[in-house]
């Protein structure tokens, strides 16, 4: 039995920032979040590749326990996304989405994977998000993601989808596209009028604002001197999150809080790299003094009104 299974896209990604350029990479919201989430506990991935896909590229996930059986090798090329940052790299503006074998994909939960604890809807089709839910059999919690391609060409079928879910984890642009609110405080509530009974929003360089029924809990990202490429880092984020909270085993309020500074530590790596790389051959000492640095910059001492 799996703790965490996670459905979403396997892809190769075109990107371009100021400070680079690449063809073909591996990324795909899949991938970047298993590749987080599998430092804290093990993850079962459904998702389909075409024939083009090099799966011996991400056999070393295999040594962080993560199951491989539920990816489909379909007829056809592997997804693809083209994207492209300019100085403000909280903006990725999408240039292609071709979508490829996702078009034709049902995807289907392995056996093992059915009683997994917790299950990350990543972004990918909301109609396949929610023929996951239909699959699974009692999960502690669902967790879904996406980006303004759904949001723009499904978006009734999202809506259905997000009331299934226990929580949104979702970027700001994106909370205020869904919503219709600018503000977060409004737009989380009326999410959580809908169903979820949490919503985390990245915001990019800014960190997470998180909302659910008792509190709101806010954190920074972490600074760093260098951002080299910020694709996949929300995925990277919420295999963090999700990751810390299927090794704990659950979704209480402290859990949660925990679970959003070790997500916002791992996305600080994948940004220090193009793709997968960094966090590829990362290791838990330096995600542990990653943690111990990101935890001085939050603390203060209590003021003192004299
Ligand atoms: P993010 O964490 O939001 O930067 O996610 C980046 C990853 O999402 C890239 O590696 C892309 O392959 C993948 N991606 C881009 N567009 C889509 C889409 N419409 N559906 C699913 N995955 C996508």
């Amino acid at each position: 039995m799996i703790k965490l299974l996670v459905v979403g896209t396997l892809a190769y990604d075109s990107i371009e920032t100021p400070f680079g350029k690449v063809k073909d990479v591996l990324g795909g919201s899949a991938l970047h979040f298993t590749n987080s989430a599998s430092f804290f506990t093990d993850v079962g991935i459904v998702a389909t590749v075409g024939k083009d896909f090099e799966m011996s590229e991400i056999a070393f996930l295999k040594e962080r326990n993560v199951d491989m059986a539920g990816i489909e090798i379909d007829e056809g090329k592997t997804f693809r996304w083209e994207g492209k940052y300019g100085y403000d790299l909280n903006q990725a503006v999408t240039l292609k989405t071709e979508l490829n074998v996702i078009e034709s994909f049902e995807p289907k939960v392995p056996e093992d994977y059915r009683d997994a604890d917790f299950v990350f809807l990543a972004n990918i089709d909301p109609v396949l998000q929610a023929y996951v839910i239909d699959q699974v059999k009692f999960p502690k919690a669902v967790v879904l993601d996406t980006m303004n391609f759904w949001i723009e060409n499904k978006y009734n079928e999202l809506l259905d989808v997000i009331r299934r879910v226990d929580i949104l984890v979702i970027n700001e642009a994106e909370l205020r596209e869904i919503s219709k609110e600018h503000s977060l405080v409004k737009g989380a509530k009326k999410i959580m009028a809908s169903g979820p009974t949490c919503v985390v929003v990245k915001r990019g360089e800014y960190g997470v604002f998180m909302m659910n029924r008792e509190e709101i809990f806010l954190a920074p990202a972490y600074p760093l001197e260098d951002v080299f490429d910020p694709t996949g880092a929300g995925d990277t984020f919420a295999g963090g999150f999700m990751g810390y909270i299927a090794n704990m085993g659950d979704t209480l309020p402290a859990t949660l809080k925990q679970a959003i500074i070790m997500g916002s530590v791992m996305a600080s790596f994948n940004v220090e790299d193009f793709s997968i790389n960094r966090i590829k051959t990362l290791d838990y000492q330096e995600i542990r003094d990653r943690y111990s640095a990101f935890k001085r910059c939050i603390q203060f001492g209590d003021i003192e009104f004299k």
